[in-house]
């Protein structure tokens, strides 16, 4: 089908939630995309940190199609064997004991909070969260995200939640209450502009927590899988959170979320007290099982680390020669790009120049690409800024 095509059906099918670029997107490999009328785009958007092995990762295509072909889905009333492989992967690559899987970021993080209230035993159940964060759509996820625009309009909000700004260990000490039963925060807010965590912060958040048995939870469903260097942000601060929540790239674009605990705070959940019809299914399962093996055995976790430096590096070399830059920071391959000016003209200019890249918070340019990517690539990113930035001059 052709561009305008797509845009009419769209424009006269599908609810309103989304302002699209006018591009239909059709086929994908590795770093590239391709457009309705074959034109080749980098991708540094990676379905916003979703592709983490790029598009289409014969790993995974692979796994899919010996799953697909043997059993797509089977009740959770039933034991499922690639379910329990995963679990064990995950546990013995993270802080976590045990998992529960559902199908995407917002359920992963209301099962954190449905077991968090769990723990706090109808006494506690207050959950501290953060300005700027970012935790999901559903009722309750978007009452703990710390962005008024997410919340506009759908008052009466779920009640429960502290927002408090972030790296401030004062202000998350001084909202604990007798209520309190958690704090919760992203290592890196990714919606809310690349924010980074500082170090003392997450130390002293994580004392804070055990001083007033506190259940950390780590929203780590943008800045985990390997993206930010490590496989998971947390260890990048020496700590562990007693719960943690992921999904994004987590099945390389396969749907799949997950809720991570220790077995002290996973016992708080008894057959019945949580479910997902879909959730952890032998389909989802077996693509993220590939998806983790392929990130550990070919290193990439390693790669978003050397190339992630390498850019942030070229970004500030970039922020040198324009004043209108504000800002570069981020970790590994979650980066962001703070401009005077709003991003969205620039984004639309990286896309004539077949680049890919996305802004959020309006003036912060993001990349986020797959973690395959190469230096060469990053090059090719910073010579079309660097072109696009001399005109804006
Ligand atoms: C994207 C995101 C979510 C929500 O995930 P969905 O799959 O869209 O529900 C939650 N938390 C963080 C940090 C995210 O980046």
């Amino acid at each position: 089908m052709k561009t305008e095509e797509v845009k009419k059906l769209d424009e006269k099918y599908v609810i309103h939630t989304y302002k699209r670029a006018p591009l239909v997107l059709v086929k994908g490999k590795g770093t590239r995309v391709w457009d309705s009328e074959g034109k080749e785009y980098l991708d540094f958007v990676a379905g916003i940190a979703v592709n983490g092995l790029g598009h289409c990762h014969p790993k995974v295509v692979k796994a899919i199609q010996e799953q697909v072909v043997q059993l797509m889905h089977i009740s959770n009333l039933y034991y499922i064997e690639p379910q329990v492989k995963l679990a064990k992967l995950l546990a013995e690559n993270s802080f976590g004991d045990k998992s529960f899987f559902c199908n995407s970021g917002a359920e992963a993080v209301e099962a954190a909070i449905k077991l968090s209230r769990k723990y706090g035993k109808g006494e506690r159940y207050e959950i501290i969260c953060m300005e700027g964060s970012f935790h999901g759509r559903t009722l309750a996820t978007l009452t703990a995200t710390g962005q008024e625009k997410y919340r506009k309009g759908y008052a009466p909000l779920a009640p429960g939640f502290k927002i408090v700004p972030f790296n401030d260990l004062e202000k998350a000490k001084e909202a604990i209450s007798s209520r309190t039963v958690a704090i919760m925060l992203e290592p890196v807010q990714g919606e809310g502009g690349i924010n980074v965590a500082k170090d003392d912060y997450l130390k002293g958040i994580r004392k804070l927590c055990d001083k007033n048995d506190l259940l950390l939870i780590l929203d780590e469903i943008q800045c985990g899988m390997g993206r930010t260097g490590k496989l998971f942000s947390y260890e990048h601060y020496g700590i562990e959170p007693d719960i943690m929540t992921l999904a994004k790239s987590l099945g390389g674009g396969f749907p799949i979320g997950c809720m991570i605990a220790k077995d002290k705070t996973a016992s708080y959940f008894s057959p019945g007290d949580h479910a997902s019809t879909f959730g952890g299914n032998p389909l989802a399962c077996s693509a993220t099982y590939a998806v983790i093996k392929t990130i550990l055995e070919e290193k990439l976790i390693e790669n978003a680390a050397q190339v992630g430096n390498y850019f942030i590096e070229k970004l500030k070399e970039l922020k040198k020669k324009y004043s209108f830059i504000k800002n570069v920071r981020g970790k590994g391959l979650m980066i962001g790009m703070e401009l005077e000016f709003e991003g969205k003209d620039i984004v639309t200019k990286c896309q004539e120049k077949k680049i890919l890249i996305n802004c959020t918070v309006d003036k912060v340019l993001r990349f986020l690409p797959p973690l395959i990517v190469t230096k060469d690539e990053v090059d090719r990113v910073i010579t079309t800024l660097d072109k696009i930035f001399k005109s804006k001059k």
